[in-house]
């Protein structure tokens, strides 16, 4: 079986201001002074890339952005492109997430471009994939996240996933406090895998699927420890030092109280 790194992101949304930034990451950094085997990276509002890049330095963890524009350059009010990015140090882009699917527009195809845009600066896409609790209800779930990926494969191929993190977020899991149970996150997981080996078995052995969803230092080990499960995608919690750094730390395959 191949060993795949696990890897914790910490996605701050829409929050956070130069002081408790500057406090949030201190004790991050603090926190992760000593070894860990897992990679971390925070995905931090645009106008904080510049702050958070510059306390980052020195440490193992990584910095992303939330987003990235699906054009290159030009007249494109408000749009961050990839080159930005690139500018200020980011080695992951989330695309595709579920806000900006249902509050922004992004459709799949758009989601495809941008994480295009982003491995063509050499950025690491994070893309999201999930499905409403209606989907699920209607038992289309597993139908739903695989046409979310066809989107993407279609655009980017398996060069791309290669290229890339995959990040599985039930719509319904997110900002909720409702965790997709580790058996329920595990099978969506392998069928994703499953899915990716059908077009090569060898980008799907080592791509690495995030889970995303209300996910806290209780929940993490247990989740972790699934097989297709390589570390999560996390939002509140990761405002939360010892909340972020409890999800980090967590040992594989236990239930912490
Ligand atoms: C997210 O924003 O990607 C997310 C998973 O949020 P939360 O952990 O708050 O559910």
């Amino acid at each position: 079986m191949q060993q795949r790194p696990r890897l914790v992101i910490g996605n701050w949304k829409m929050n956070g201001d130069l002081a408790s930034n500057a406090a949030l990451v201190a004790s991050v950094v603090a926190g992760l002074a000593t070894e860990t085997d897992c990679q971390v990276a925070v995905c931090v509002p645009f106008p904080y890339l510049s702050q958070v890049a510059g306390r980052l330095t020195g440490s193992s963890i990584a910095l992303g952005s939330q987003d990235v524009s699906e054009f290159e350059r030009g007249a494109f009010t408000g749009e961050v492109s990839a080159s930005m990015l690139h500018d200020f140090g980011c080695r992951y882009a989330i695309v595709g997430h579920s806000e900006r699917r249902t509050w922004f527009g992004d459709t799949s195809e758009r989601v495809a471009l941008k994480a295009e845009r982003a491995i063509g600066q050499g950025i690491t896409p994070i893309a999201c994939i999930g499905e409403t609790l209606q989907e699920r209800e209607q038992g289309r779930a597993e139908e739903i996240v695989a046409m979310q990926l066809d989107a993407v494969l279609e655009r980017i191929g398996t060069k791309g996933i290669a290229a890339s993190v995959l990040a599985y977020e039930p719509v319904w899991a997110i900002g909720t406090g409702k965790t997709a149970a580790p058996e329920e996150a595990q099978a969506m997981h392998a069928s994703i895998r499953a899915h990716v080996a059908k077009h090569d078995a060898k980008v799907a052995a080592g791509l690495v699927i995030l889970y995303g969803g209300s996910v806290k230092a209780s929940n993490a080990g247990l989740l972790f420890g699934c097989a297709d499960i390589d570390g999560g995608l996390i939002g509140g919690a990761s405002l939360v030092a010892d909340d972020f750094l409890g999800i980090v730390k967590a040992k594989t395959g236990t239930a912490a109280s």
